[in-house]
């Protein structure tokens, strides 16, 4: 590991002077790995667990702030999340071990980064992600767990994260706080495609902190789901997740919420799907049209092919379960 400078920041201001020269630092849970590979090799680590971020409260709206400091077992665990927005809490128990979930804290899982092997092998191979312009040693090589939407002709990776693929679906607020000031950004709108520049992953700014996250009122949230699939029962990263959530009158669906993970290079929220679902009768035909409309834009490789199949099933899976 190469030598860095390590600031332990009091407040937030000195966080913020600090950030632009370094990366922050709170559960670690992924940033030390990657400097452990030296896939990344940050001039300097900001220490930022001393910041008040940690509150997970109601806001004014009717909805749930939540710190980004909060650990994302305490998210999943915390009442308010369970009865208002149970499908974050399924996201983030389907997630890691309850090791690391006490470990990982909700913002740090926002900025969570690919797990693609080649990203992670900086002695070997060639990654547009980690050395833009050095080629891409997963098209054409190992890519049974890389995504088919989203992707570009210079990166296919895999969003990993169950947390923000349920967050998507929820329209939740990403709170930050940086030299230019305080802004509040629409999750839908935090994170960037692929196209040419892999390596660029979110609209953050150099030395933009993560304060909170905010759930609006969603009142039929209450009725939210989320599906993982995976190559066995705990500590794996999705080959196909869904988080949806429905607004049922009767059997009429009114309103919905539909995202996937495990397919995407974002957390991907289908509109297409939510259009072939509103105003129909909740059941199988309009289930069948959600799947289809949600992966109508799959590209895929040699290897993960069977992946848009899986994420239409997971789709439906989870639909069937939460109209139940
Ligand atoms: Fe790198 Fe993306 Fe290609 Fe993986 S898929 S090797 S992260 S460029």
């Amino acid at each position: 590991m190469e030598p860095f400078e390590y600031v332990a920041a009091n407040d937030e201001q000195q966080a913020i002077t600090a950030g632009a020269r370094g990366a922050y630092i709170a559960g670690g849970t992924n940033l030390v790995d990657y400097m452990r590979l030296e896939v990344v090799q940050p001039a300097a680590v900001i220490d930022i667990t001393r910041l008040p971020f940690t509150a997970i409260e109601e806001t004014p709206g009717g909805g749930v702030r939540i710190g980004a400091l909060a650990r994302n077992e305490d998210v999943a665990r915390d009442p308010l999340i369970v009865q208002r927005y149970p499908v974050l809490g399924e996201a983030i128990l389907s997630g890691a071990s309850p090791q690391l979930r006490n470990q990982a804290t909700t913002g740090g899982n926002l900025l969570q980064r690919t797990r693609c092997p080649y990203f992670r092998d900086p002695q070997v191979a060639a990654c547009n992600k980690r050395q833009p312009g050095s080629g891409c040693a997963a098209l054409g090589g190992h890519n049974r767990s890389h995504a088919v939407l989203g992707t570009s002709t210079s990166c296919i990776a895999t969003h990993p994260s169950d947390q923000n693929v349920a967050l998507v679906a929820l329209g939740a607020i990403v709170h930050t706080r940086g030299p230019g000031g305080a802004r509040a950004i629409p999750i839908g709108e935090l994170y960037t495609l692929p196209g040419e520049r892999p390596d660029i992953e979110t609209v953050l700014r150099p030395g933009e902190l993560i304060s909170a996250v905010e759930l609006p009122a969603l009142p039929f949230a209450r009725r939210s789901h989320y599906v993982k699939v995976r190559d066995r029962a705990a500590f794996a990263f999705a080959l196909a997740s869904a988080a949806v959530a429905l607004d049922l009158d009767g059997d009429h669906i009114r309103d919905a919420r539909v995202a996937l993970g495990g397919v995407a290079t974002v957390p991907w929220r289908s509109a297409a799907a939510e259009r072939a679902l509103i105003g129909r009768r909740a059941g199988p035909e309009a289930f069948a049209a959600a799947a289809e409309a949600a992966l109508a834009g799959a590209v895929t490789q040699p290897s993960n092919r069977f992946k848009v199949e899986l994420a239409r099933r997971t789709l439906v899976r989870a639909l069937e379960e939460v109209a139940r």
